[in-house]
């Protein structure tokens, strides 16, 4: 299995989304209702498919092994998270700094002052990096709400 799998993440697990982007994965999130365009996206990206439809587990791209499809099968979101990480045998570091939790985005760096005027000024004197989504311009960096976050996480995968 490649280190770096990217995911494509059907509405039915959506939660999945947000934690693999906190882990630093690459996981679009999956809105339409059409499968067939979830599995042409999956193929042409090379995106490993996260969904409860067992519908498309009988597809021949599926069958044939061509398309890698992970059927969900707990009900919360912990132990979905730990059927993903179990069965691609995901590093499962905390990695706040790279993906934009909403848009799934690369994050870029930014300097202090490059973000003065953006973020809260308590922020601005206790904070030294920043990151910053393209898409969405939203700046992230290391806080309190952060260190709530890699906690549950770790909840999440250690169980
Ligand atoms: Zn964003």
């Amino acid at each position: 299995m490649t280190s770096n799998p990217k995911f494509i993440v059907d509405t039915n697990v959506g939660k999945l989304a947000k934690w693999l982007r906190m882990m630093g994965y690459d996981a679009l999130f999956f809105d339409g209702s059409d499968d067939s365009q979830m599995v042409a996206a999956a193929l042409s990206e090379g995106r490993v498919i996260l969904t409860r439809d067992t519908q498309i587990m009988r597809r021949r791209v599926v069958t044939s092994g061509q398309l890698k499809v992970i059927l969900i099968r707990g009900d919360e979101p912990e132990r979905q998270m730990r059927q993903v990480v179990e069965t691609l045998n995901l590093d499962c570091q905390f990695r706040p700094f790279a993906i934009c939790l909403e848009c799934n985005q690369p994050l870029v760096a930014r300097t202090k002052q490059q973000v003065q005027d953006r973020v809260p000024p308590y922020v601005f004197q206790t904070q030294s990096q920043y990151m910053e989504c393209p898409a969405c311009r939203r700046i992230y960096w290391r806080g309190t709400h952060w260190q709530a976050m890699n906690k549950k996480l770790e909840k999440f995968i250690k169980g």
